[in-house]
Parts: structure tokens; C-alpha cells; sequence
């Protein structure tokens, strides 16, 4: 896969409103992870449409995109959307990445279980782990995950955000509210109405001298 840099990322909703986003710039060598914080409205999850747009193929640059959607299917049949010729040990790690272990080996059947059409069965949070587990097992070049861990608790959060940033084999650029956990990853980028107003590793941003 190529590396992404974009120089100017400059994304308008509306041709006679200000841009949604301003000139960004993302440098993505082979395997660099950042993190794009901001307020709501900052343009974050533009940002992220942006890159899946320029990247074509969901298997190249793709992920959690904002809407999070689990289908009226089986656990199984989401997890395989995207990754037809994944192996059962595929299955199991993007699973046990995302926290989905347990629940599996509690419940023998669970690959067979039928998401309902609202979720059904299904937690909030199992639904939020179900949808991650499909972008770990996608697999793709550039990772997007929009605020993966939207939905769960702290502990679990964490957990679920380092384990998907272990499996993740290409870039990552994580969309989150939260500072915790990013400390290591190697850049993170502020965005304020749809500008970058910072950019820097952890340490620089979050650390004062
Ligand atoms: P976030 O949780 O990222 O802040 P929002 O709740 O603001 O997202 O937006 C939810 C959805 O509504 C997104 O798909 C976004 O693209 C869309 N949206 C946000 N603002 C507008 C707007 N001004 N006009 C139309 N759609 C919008
Ligand atoms: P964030 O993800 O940081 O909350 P967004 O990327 O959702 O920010 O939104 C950035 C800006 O673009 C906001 O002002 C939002 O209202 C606007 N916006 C987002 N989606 C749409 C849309 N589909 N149509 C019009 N405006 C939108």
C-alpha cells in the first residue's frame, strides 16, 4: 500500500459556508498510528470520510466509520462482510481483540447468534466490540476507527483500544475524545473548527515542561 500524505485536506458541505475542513495535512508513513481529538463539530469525522474517500477500496483505507452498524445477520456473517475468505482463527483473534473472547467461549453458539435488526440480543457494548472486531479483521492498509470505544466503560475502553492497536497490522488514525491511552502512538492531532491547531506526539501535547 502507498503511504498517504495529503497536503491539503480542504472538505465544504455547503459552497457559500465556511469548510468543514481547512487545509489539513496527514502524513501516514507504513504503520504510523494517530490520533485526531477535537470538540464536536471540529471536523474529525470529516477528516476520516475524507481519508476512506481518497483511499477507494475499504480494504485499503477503511475501519469504524461513524455509523457503527451491525446487521440483522449472524455474528459470523458481520464479522465476514468485507473478509469472505477469513479463517475461523481470523475470526478468533479479531474477536479477541476487541474484547469479544469471553462472550464467545461463555457461548459456544455466539457465531451462530442472530444480531437482531436494533441489536437484539446483542449489549450496546457487544454491538460497539462487534463492529470493531469487523474493522480488525478488514484488516486494511490505513485503519479508521471513529470513536471506537464510544459506549463502553473506562476499564473496558482501555483494554478494548489496546488490543485493536496490538492487532492492527497497518496505520491506524483513531478519531477519540479521550487522552488516555494514546501515549503510545506517534502523533496526535488537534482539530478546531476545522483546522489543525496543534499537532505533536503525547508527550509534547499532554506533558508540560
Ligand atoms: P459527532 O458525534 O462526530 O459530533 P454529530 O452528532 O455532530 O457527530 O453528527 C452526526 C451525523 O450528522 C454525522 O453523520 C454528520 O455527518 C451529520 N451532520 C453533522 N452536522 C451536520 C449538519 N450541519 N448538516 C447535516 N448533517 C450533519
Ligand atoms: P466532528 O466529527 O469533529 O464532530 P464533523 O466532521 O462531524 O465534526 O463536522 C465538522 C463540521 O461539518 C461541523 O460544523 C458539522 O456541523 C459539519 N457537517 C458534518 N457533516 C455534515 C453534513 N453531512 N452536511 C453539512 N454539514 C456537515
Amino acid at each position: 500500500a502507498q503511504p498517504v500524505d495529503l497536503a491539503d485536506i480542504t472538505v465544504r458541505y455547503r459552497a457559500d459556508g465556511p469548510p468543514a475542513l481547512d487545509g489539513v495535512r496527514v502524513d501516514l508513513p507504513a504503520g504510523r498510528r494517530l490520533a485526531v481529538v477535537g470538540p464536536s463539530g471540529a471536523g474529525k469525522s470529516t477528516l476520516l470520510a475524507a481519508l476512506a474517500e481518497w483511499g477507494g477500496s475499504p480494504r485499503e483505507v477503511g475501519g469504524l466509520l461513524a455509523e457503527a452498524h451491525v446487521f440483522h445477520a449472524t455474528v459470523r456473517e458481520n464479522l465476514l462482510l468485507g473478509r469472505p475468505d477469513a479463517t475461523d482463527d481470523d475470526l478468533a483473534s479479531a474477536a479477541a481483540a476487541a474484547g469479544l473472547l469471553d462472550w464467545v467461549r461463555e457461548q459456544p453458539d455466539t457465531w451462530d447468534t442472530v444480531v437482531g435488526e436494533d441489536g437484539g440480543q446483542l449489549s450496546g457494548g457487544q454491538r460497539q466490540r462487534l463492529a470493531l472486531a469487523r474493522a480488525v479483521l478488514l484488516d486494511p492498509a490505513v485503519l479508521l476507527l471513529d470513536e471506537p470505544t464510544e459506549g463502553l466503560d473506562p476499564a473496558a475502553a482501555d483494554e478494548v483500544l489496546a488490543g485493536v492497536l496490538a492487532a492492527a497490522r497497518g496505520a491506524v488514525v483513531l478519531v477519540t475524545h479521550r487522552l488516555r491511552g494514546l501515549a503510545g502512538l506517534d502523533e496526535i492531532i488537534v482539530l478546531d473548527g476545522g483546522r489543525v491547531v496543534s499537532r505533536g506526539t503525547h508527550a509534547e501535547l499532554v506533558e508540560t515542561p
